[in-house]
């Protein structure tokens, strides 16, 4: 029997020598943030690791995509999707921007390209779309209409660290692309972030939103923030990035246990990876269609529960329906998303997930059914 509490998620740690180890020389230095030597360490391991040009990091992925949108400067209207974790509305919100929420795909669940020209006007400036639970988005598709309409485009690449399209990172796609390295994260630096970006311009404007804006030793040129890295995060970052790619093949066979015992009922829908892109199995998101399935996602999560064992529904409620947006947006105009949200149920998924717990998991499930 297994060991429970089983919770949704794990986060990745390095060995305790290890992680000990590359911290020992900050008892040295006395530098503990303000992009020392740690944080250039991890920005080149990064850059290598996810094969980008360009990239800057943060305290978190939050703050991250808020910094890119005030580097870009991007204003007015944004289209996004209502299918995602509450940061990327927030962030748009939280800088003065109006979301406008496009469809997502029923096979993906990533913003649906067929959805967003209908929704651009003459305040439309970005397309801030998200690579949920690592699934790429169409990013020909998005970057077509982009580049028709002069639109900047923002991936919330949050969900995707290491996922590829060919040799091409997901980092490469878009003006720029954001990461959370929050510790339920596929690659953790405990709490933490980077945007990776095209233009090289986009440095000094990224580097001066997070440092307050500060640009010189007597100059302040923006009314930033605070948003850096500090050197026990890096330090957690460039131990946990020379495992991630062990983690990863952990985190398939995990995965692919679930989608073997789960596709075997009806009524049951998994994300399997998509053609032609190498996953990172950050996420185990299933779709119960109750008829079909025989129970709902509220009767499989309640039955979880009382097994210990913590799912999440991952992304319910729809962002359109958060208290704090209360009238703002109307959920009815997403439908897809709608019905996503009210059947998703994201099951534990980590590296070091028992197979047994998982049979026990489907176990449970299969059972549910009337
Ligand atoms: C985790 C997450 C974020 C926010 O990242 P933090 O590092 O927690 O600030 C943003 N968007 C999505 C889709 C996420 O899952």
């Amino acid at each position: 029997m297994s060991k429970t509490p089983i919770w949704v998620t794990r986060s990745s740690m390095p060995d305790f020598e290890e992680y000990t180890a590359e911290i020992a020389s900050l008892w040295d230095s006395h530098m503990l943030t303000n992009m020392g030597p740690k944080h250039k360490k991890l920005v080149s391991d990064l850059k290598e690791y996810l094969g980008v040009p360009n990239i800057t990091l943060f305290v978190n992925g939050h703050s991250a995509l808020e910094c890119a949108i005030e580097a870009m400067g991007i204003t007015g209207k944004v289209i996004t999707t209502p299918y995602t974790f509450a940061s990327t509305t927030h962030a748009l919100v939280r800088k003065g921007l109006t979301p406008v929420f496009a469809d997502v795909k029923p096979d993906d669940y990533t913003i649906d390209p067929a959805r967003i020209e209908e929704l651009i006007d003459d305040e439309t400036s970005a397309i801030v779309p998200v690579h949920v639970y690592g699934n790429l988005c169409d990013v020909d598709a998005i970057q077509d209409i982009a580049g028709r309409h002069g639109l900047k485009v923002i991936y919330d690449a949050a969900h995707a660290f290491g996922v590829r399209r060919g040799d091409e990172s997901a980092a490469s796609f878009g003006d720029a692309s954001m990461f959370s390295f929050h510790a339920t994260k596929v690659f953790n630096t405990i709490e933490g972030g980077a945007v990776c970006y095209k233009d090289p311009a986009l440095a000094p404007k990224l580097d001066m939103w997070k440092n307050f804006g500060i640009t010189g030793v007597e100059s302040v040129e923006a009314v930033g923030g605070n948003a850096k890295m500090n050197e026990f995060a890096a330090a957690m970052g460039i131990c946990n990035l020379r495992h991630v790619d062990d983690e990863i093949a952990k985190r398939k066979a995990v995965c692919e246990r679930y989608w073997d015992r789960l596709e075997a009922l009806p009524g049951v829908k998994v994300c399997r990876p998509q053609e032609g892109i190498t996953p990172n199995y950050a996420y185990l998101p299933v779709v119960f269609e109750g008829t079909e399935f025989g129970a709902t996602r509220n009767e499989v999560y309640a039955a979880l529960m009382v097994h210990d064992i913590h799912p999440r529904k991952y992304f319910y409620p729809l962002i359109s329906d958060f208290e704090c947006y209360a009238g703002r947006f109307d959920s009815s105009k997403t439908p897809v998303a709608k019905r996503v949200a009210d059947r998703v149920l994201t099951l534990p998924m980590y590296a070091d997930l028992d197979l047994a717990d998982v049979d026990q998991i489907c176990d449970i499930i299969a059972d549910v059914r009337r």
